[in-house]
This record gives structure tokens, C-alpha cells and sequence, in this order.
């Protein structure tokens, strides 16, 4: 309903799946990390960390990055029938982020 309410409004979505009970907005509040866009061939991953029973969203690198290189991460969304189409750009992109 949230992410219906805010494309209406014309509002960027900034949600991450923690679990399928979970999703932690950070559309309106979030640090800079909410802007991390996705790759098909990405520079960091995402993991969920319990650290003291609070889940946190940690951004690690798969390999060197460059000064002034974007970072990304494959959001890996469910395949879903209404596809959304990717523009990484990458040799290795699927073409659709579901
Ligand atoms: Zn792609």
C-alpha cells in the first residue's frame, strides 16, 4: 500500500526486503546507502546482520572499487509476471530486475 502511495505522489521508492515479514522503508529517512542502485554484474552485495537481536542492512564489496566507481548490488527481487526492466548496462544484465 506504502509503495502504491508514494508512485502515486510520484515519490522514489527506497524499501529492502529484510524477510518475508519485514521491509524496512527508507524512503522519507535513510542514510545514503538507500541509493545504492542495482547491477547485473554488481561491485557489493547486501547481507542481513543480527547484531545484538537489531537486523541491520551491511553493503560489502565484492572486489576492489575504484575511487569515484558507483556502487551497486543485485537487489535480487522475486521473478514476478510484471517485469521490471533493468538498465545496468553490464554485459551480464538479465534485463529485468524480477
Ligand atoms: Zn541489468
Amino acid at each position: 500500500m506504502r509503495e502504491k502511495d508514494y508512485e502515486s505522489k510520484g515519490i522514489g521508492c527506497y524499501m529492502f526486503r529484510i524477510d518475508d515479514d519485514t521491509v524496512i522503508d527508507a524512503t522519507m529517512h535513510g542514510n545514503a546507502a538507500r541509493f545504492i542502485n542495482h547491477s547485473c554484474d554488481p561491485n557489493c552485495y547486501s547481507r542481513v546482520v543480527d547484531i545484538l537481536g537489531k537486523k541491520h542492512i551491511i553493503i560489502f564489496a565484492l572486489r576492489r572499487i575504484l575511487r569515484g566507481e558507483e556502487l551497486t548490488y543485485d537487489y535480487k527481487f522475486p521473478i514476478e509476471e510484471d517485469k521490471i526492466p533493468c538498465t545496468c548496462g553490464t554485459r551480464r544484465c538479465r534485463k529485468y530486475l524480477n
